[in-house]
């Protein structure tokens, strides 16, 4: 079975934050990555879909963590998740205009297209000492509010994910 690996990065701007990531850190097994697919063979694509590392379907001896039978030419095809390559997104990734590598994505038969960002995600606000907080991206932006941050509001605008094939080895 032929597999194509893509890694999932991410972009965002951030104002008063130091880094941000899954919560519970960048290979919790917990976090779910919302995406949809597009079928290697027919060009369907898929509705969204979820896939986490705690999941496990066993195929032909593999262990993979998403199988999906595509609804148009009932081709089957599978996501392995690859933790261990994710780091934080920095504010120094921001500032460079650097995308952080997530998660890695082994596919078969199957191309990862528009991730969504949804699953829960921790911010760590530059204050001194710094503070942790929950942040929901669906919307595409997270704002702190006034009254708990003051002057320093945290912000994360205009985040985003790409996924990007991988060079064979
Ligand atoms: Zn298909």
């Amino acid at each position: 079975m032929k597999s194509t690996k893509f890694e999932l990065e991410i972009f965002a701007d951030m104002k008063n934050i130091k880094s941000l990531a899954p919560n519970g850190g960048v290979n919790n097994d917990d976090m779910g990555y919302f995406f949809k697919m597009r079928c290697e063979n027919c060009g369907d694509m898929t509705g969204e879909q979820c896939a986490y590392l705690k999941e496990m379907v066993k195929y032909k001896g593999k262990i993979f963590n998403l199988k999906l039978k595509c609804k148009f030419c009932s081709r089957e095809g599978f996501v392995r998740l690859i933790p261990g390559s994710g780091t934080a997104f920095t504010a120094l990734h921001a500032e460079r205009k650097v995308w952080a590598p997530l998660m890695v994505f082994e596919c078969h038969g199957l191309v990862p297209e528009e991730y969504n960002f949804n699953g829960g995600w921790m911010i760590e606000t530059d204050e001194k000492p710094p503070r942790f907080v929950e942040a929901n991206f669906v919307s595409g932006n997270f704002v702190g509010s006034a009254e708990d941050f003051g002057s320093c509001i945290p912000s994360v605008t205009k985040i985003e994910g790409r996924f990007v094939q991988m060079k064979d080895k």
